[in-house]
């Protein structure tokens, strides 16, 4: 089954909060609802097609939610030949949704675990990634799901997860602040309890100020 057909069938099971998913329809209705509160004519010809288009691109900005991430780390491999020392992705890119005011917070993570007897592909890192991403988010507890999930499928020794990120609701509405980023981050483990283990993984990232502020 391709990945469109799949994302539909999902799409069309109920959602978390138990009702069933809005049409196709009524997302596009809702679209024309903005387009008019924001002052404009739906129906004027440039926007004849920008409902269907902003859904479409609604089902690549969530796509996140059509995907269990325990499972995307389900399949490991358990011969690692005695290989005990750090396993880091870092600079994995991503694009985010921040679910105050639903505009992109795009940024990068870096992502280590110390495995103790399990290893995944390092794609399933960065799918792992997406996979929260592509929600409605903040970033705090994007960096605490994929440290958790990371922490509970692999059992490793420790993982270390951090965060840095643009926030398109300061740069372009509010306080009007662009080149800000917010770095957050998450240590369990040998990564929490051990400051070689830190200092290792920080020194391989770059050292980015790590601290968590609030985000509003
Ligand atoms: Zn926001």
């Amino acid at each position: 089954m391709t990945d469109e057909k799949n994302a539909e069938k999902t799409r069309k099971k109920k959602s978390k909060s138990g009702a069933g998913r809005p049409s196709r329809e009524q997302a596009e209705d809702a679209v024309r609802v903005l387009l008019r509160w924001a002052g404009d004519d739906p129906a004027r010809e440039g926007l004849i097609d920008t409902p269907a288009r902003v859904v479409r691109a609604y089902e690549e900005f969530f796509a996140g939610y059509d995907h269990d991430p325990s499972e995307i780390l389900s399949r490991t491999f358990s011969e690692v030949d005695g290989y005990d020392e750090m396993i880091v992705l870092k600079d994995i890119r991503f694009e985010s949704y921040c679910e105050h005011h639903m505009v992109p917070i795009i940024g990068r993570a870096h992502v280590a675990y110390l495995p103790e007897h399990r290893v995944v592909g390092i794609s399933k890192l960065a799918r792992l990634v997406d996979a929260f991403a592509k929600r409605l988010q903040i970033q705090e507890k994007m960096t605490a799901q994929i440290a958790d999930t990371l922490n509970e499928v692999l059992q490793p020794k420790g993982v270390g997860v951090i965060l840095e990120a643009a926030h398109q609701c300061m740069s372009t509405r509010g306080v009007h602040k662009a080149g800000v980023t917010m770095v957050t981050s998450r240590m369990l483990g040998t990564f929490r309890s051990d400051p070689s283990t830190r200092r290792e993984f920080l020194s391989i990232v770059g050292n980015p100020g790590v601290m968590s502020v609030p985000n509003t």
